[in-house]
């Protein structure tokens, strides 16, 4: 499907039109940000890596029902998307106390919760993506109750399923931010509310279940180095590597011909 003009630019990621009308070309980059953009930096490889782990984790969800914008992964750094209106909310899912709510609430860095604690954040750059509450989404018209009440569910049923593919591979699942938007669905004709955006290591906190290395975008944010050979632990150890990339001595431009192995 040819990529026409652009029509959103973010942080890690640009959007295209396709001839298509209801189908989008989601491209990741290598650009790295944190603090709203006060950090930023070109990691070599990332954007390869988040669409090889974005397209393996959505691919899962959706063999468990959960409804996503994923069509199917074009290239190494492409993936044809279901063009979506996108709540302008940030879902947040915790299951380790860390980052923004111990700083907020002074809860104490790495107590287990008792159940998962769902949040929502104002996707707004210049306000800080502020935390908000539902009272604000129903009270702006940012998504109506029913959006939410389904929205919550499939966090959750998101959240049960992704502790468990993670903890099959010795990482903890820490929290994780989602997006969600509404697609037509022409099929069944009418809207449905579907998973966007990305899951990967830019968008999860993950910890090493033994050590606690931290296996994602902290490495980044915190300068703790060796971001790239984070994410590819990641995807190594969700099998979609090949077995026998040494990571620590092969070049990871050289890496970027090896065909991923086929799911
Ligand atoms: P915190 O609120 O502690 O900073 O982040 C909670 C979780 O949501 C972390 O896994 C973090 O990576 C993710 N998250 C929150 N906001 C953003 C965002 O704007 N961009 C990305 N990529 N992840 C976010």
């Amino acid at each position: 499907m040819n990529k026409r003009k652009k029509i959103y630019e973010g942080k890690a990621k640009i959007l295209y039109e396709t001839s298509d009308k209801n189908i989008l070309i989601q491209h990741f980059k290598d650009d790295a940000t944190a603090y709203n953009n006060l950090k930023k930096a070109k990691v070599e490889g990332k954007g390869v890596l988040n669409n090889r782990i974005s397209e393996y984790i959505l691919s899962s969800l959706s063999d468990c029902g959960i409804k996503t914008h994923l069509i199917k992964r074009t290239n190494m750094r492409e993936q044809l998307i279901h063009k979506a209106e996108i709540f302008p909310i940030e879902f947040i899912i915790r299951n380790i106390a860390t980052g923004s709510l111990t700083k907020r609430l002074g809860v104490t860095e790495g107590t287990t919760l008792d159940r998962p604690l769902l949040e929502y954040c104002l996707k707004n750059d210049e306000l800080n993506d502020p935390i908000i509450s539902k009272e604000h989404i129903l009270n702006f018209n940012w998504a109506s109750e029913e959006d939410i009440k389904q929205i919550d569910k499939m966090s959750l049923r998101i959240n049960d399923l992704l502790l468990g593919i993670f903890r099959a591979i010795g990482i903890k699942l820490v929290d994780f931010k989602l997006e969600y938007g509404k697609t037509y669905n022409k099929n069944e004709d009418k809207y449905e509310i579907v998973l966007a955006d990305e899951i990967s290591p830019d968008t999860c906190r993950l910890w090493d279940v033994k050590t606690e290395k931290k296996l994602d975008k902290d490495r980044f944010r915190k300068d703790l180095g060796n971001i790239i050979e984070a994410y590819q632990e990641v995807a190594r150890r969700l099998g979609i590597m090949p077995e026998e990339t040494n990571i620590k001595e092969v070049n990871f431009n050289k890496k970027l011909s090896i065909k991923f192995k086929k799911r």
